[in-house]
């Protein structure tokens, strides 16, 4: 059991401030104290203290301490006021102990219950009313709303009839390889190869584990170095407080050096065959074109060497067209596929159907609908 400490109470008659927890009459008016709450005068409810912040605690002194009882004050069901527990009949009416049916902390608890149900019961005033302030999340989602139809609409596709050719232009392209001899070394021989030279060289290195080596780590851990009390005040329900002590430990860091084995590895050279070899390759060497602004195409001639054969070929089918009504627009040109460019001329009006942003085109009738697809070049 820890000290007492001299408890406090309001009178809730004539509203009378920090009355002394052994005055059971209110000095003011001279009613016995009911419905009241017992308090320290400078402690708050729940408020630790540590060993060294007590210097303002009330202690009951020894004298005081003898005629304070154990138990909390019983409630006098006639008058509805507190007696001591070393009372067997009511201190103001003279009431029997015997028909008293509650206690100060069953009183406390039952007062403390209907005023949560009162709480409750009161209509919520500051969240009824709406918040007329915009919330960042509802501009975000707005500028969001805006960039999604910003990028729609750029997505959208819009069809350009006031267009002419202007001009058709083809071209196209042979790749000449030649077959030419390449000094070269590998690990392996490929097929085709005339081996010159082999020899062993270093090819990688393995790691191999060789041994082990101690070594000793600084390490830290957390332990307890002592306990520390502090203190909290407990209502005896009859105008005295408990002082209880409680413990806690106290941490500090200890530093300690651990060994561990820690793995060394050698780099071990591996070593394989190399092989030096002289291999023919076709490589691209030179390229024959052909172009025009017409419709009569034709593969450029050429003749080929006794080393050279044909690559790859290549074709680009482009017309220009211009804007007739907005001059200020430059001339735009593109690749189309050879099949359709064979049936444009120039002087030919045409719709082209693009995205906003100019991406994507195709040649289109003047509602949008596809007909064949193109690239602009420049
Ligand atoms: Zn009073
Ligand atoms: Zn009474």
């Amino acid at each position: 059991m820890g000290n007492l400490v001299m408890g406090y109470w309001d009178c809730p008659v004539c509203g009378s401030k920090e009355i002394r927890g052994d005055v059971v009459n209110c000095p003011s008016c001279g009613r016995a104290r009911g419905d009241v709450k017992f308090y320290l005068k400078t402690v708050r409810e729940g408020e630790i203290r540590e060993e060294n912040q007590r210097s303002d605690i009330e202690y009951l002194t020894e004298e005081q301490a003898k005629y304070v009882s154990k138990n909390p004050d019983w409630y006098c069901s006639f008058c509805n006021s507190l007696n001591s527990d070393n009372a067997q009949t009511c201190n103001t009416c003279g009431a029997s102990r015997a028909d008293s049916e509650s206690n100060y902390f069953d009183q406390l608890k039952k007062r403390q219950e209907k005023e949560a149900a009162e709480q409750a019961a009161q209509p919520q005033v500051s969240s009824a009313a709406p918040k007329r302030s915009r919330s960042p999340l509802a501009v975000a989602a707005v500028i969001l709303l805006v960039i999604v139809g910003l990028f729609m609409w750029m997505n959208g596709r819009k069809t350009v009839g006031d267009l002419r050719v202007t001009a058709l232009n083809w071209s196209r392209a042979i790749t000449i390889e030649e077959n030419r001899l390449f000094s070269e070394s590998d690990w392996e021989l490929p097929a085709g190869a005339e081996e010159t030279d082999s020899r062993r060289e270093l090819h990688h290195f393995d790691s191999v584990l060789d041994h082990y080596e101690s070594r000793e780590v600084q390490r830290s851990r957390s332990v307890i170095d002592h306990y520390e009390t502090y203190y909290t005040y407990e209502d005896n329900g009859n105008g005295t407080f408990t002082e209880v002590s409680h413990q806690r430990p106290v941490y500090t860091t200890e530093y300690y050096t651990e060994t561990v084995q820690e793995p060394v590895y050698v780099q071990v050279p591996r070593y394989a065959t190399k092989y030096y070899y002289n291999i023919r390759r076709w490589t691209p060497s030179r390229e024959v074109t052909s172009s025009g602004e017409d419709h009569n195409t034709a593969w450029p001639e050429f003749t080929l060497a006794e080393n050279e054969r044909e690559g790859e070929r290549r074709e680009e089918y482009l017309f220009t067209v211009e804007h007739t009504e907005k001059k200020n627009q430059s001339p735009a040109t593109y690749a189309v596929g050879e099949e359709f460019w064979n049936t444009l001329n120039v002087g030919d009006q045409m719709y082209i159907t693009a995205k906003r942003s100019g991406s994507d085109p195709y040649i289109s009738d003047k509602d949008g609908k596809e007909i064949t697809k193109i690239r602009q070049v420049r």
